[in-house]
């Protein structure tokens, strides 16, 4: 066998330092705020210039507001925040969903975008008290919110889930079509860690339920986080023995496919096959397996999730 290159998984970019030691100096963040480059976060939406997040000096959107601006880190001496809006406070600005732009945006800006979004779906669903059913508020600099009433802490929640490239011992691949996705529109098996599971444990569950095939040979090959609203994606490639056994559940997977790279070739030139997004852990994984020619072979076909 060839030697593994490492993974690349596009959202799993960070040169900002998140620089947490400076979340709860207020001080700091009051007179960082005029200087530091700010983005703009409304309903799963960034403000955009062509396929770029548009950032903007503090200065310009007026004083620092704790409640809905968030502090995102330092790069260089910058830094960085964002703004969190309602709907109808962004109606006049432009605005781009983290699928739509992020093949094109640079490492710094996917760090900031994937830590802004994650942290800012979670301040909008989060307003009152798990414990007491108080009106909470945002605080540390949009890390954390805290309680009124009992002055408890609450913390952002990340979804552990997995996400797993099933092969048969001809290195051919095996993927599924979930009921709600459109005609042809394929991908690799994923679901979430349930509470007292491993990571292992989960491919081996989710894959015998959704395809009806046991896995061995169960290898990590990388993570990246997938903020629609709060997954971390944690991904494995494992081997079926049985491959004539795969079967969909009917239930959340309606179709499955298995491939070699002859019939993905065939499948995207005649369009009986749409790929997942650049951006996502199953798009790379399909592409590492493929090999060298995948950016030319697969190219066109791409699905909106
Ligand atoms: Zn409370």
């Amino acid at each position: 066998m060839a030697p593994k290159k490492p993974l690349k998984l596009p959202l799993a970019a960070a040169e900002v330092d998140r620089s947490a030691h400076l979340r709860t100096d207020e001080k700091y963040l009051t007179s960082a705020w005029p200087k530091a480059e700010v983005l703009i976060f409304a309903n799963e939406r960034f403000s955009a210039t062509s396929n770029q997040l548009r950032f903007q000096k503090g200065s310009e959107l007026g004083s620092y507001q704790p409640e809905t601006d968030y502090f995102l880190g330092v790069k260089d001496g910058e830094a960085y925040f964002v703004r969190h809006l309602t709907i109808d406070q962004a109606i006049n600005i432009e605005l781009k969903t983290l699928r739509e732009v992020g093949a094109f945006l640079p490492s710094r800006d996917i760090g900031l975008a994937v830590h802004a979004q994650g942290l800012a779906n979670w301040h909008q669903k989060h307003p009152m008290c798990s414990q007491c059913g108080g009106k909470t508020v945002a605080a540390s600099g949009g890390s954390i919110r805290k309680c009124l009433v009992d002055n408890s802490e609450h913390y952002p929640r990340t979804d552990g889930a997995i996400i797993v490239l099933v092969k048969d011992d001809k290195d051919r691949i095996l993927l599924g079509r979930q009921k709600v996705w459109p005609k042809n529109r394929f991908s690799t098996f994923a679901g979430f860690v349930e509470p007292g599971e491993s990571f292992e444990q989960c491919v081996k569950r989710e894959v015998l339920e959704e395809a009806g095939v046991e896995l061995t040979d169960i290898n990590y090959l990388g993570s990246q986080p997938w903020p629609f609203p709060a997954s971390l994606m944690i991904a494995f490639e494992a081997i079926t023995n049985t491959p004539e056994l795969a079967r969909a559940d009917g239930e959340e997977i309606e179709e499955i496919r298995w491939f070699s790279r002859q019939d993905m070739k065939a499948a995207i030139t005649d369009k009986s096959l749409i790929l997942p997004l650049e951006i996502s852990v199953a798009r790379q994984m399909i592409k590492a397996w493929y090999g060298e020619r995948a950016d030319s072979d697969l190219k066109g076909n791409e699905s909106w999730r």
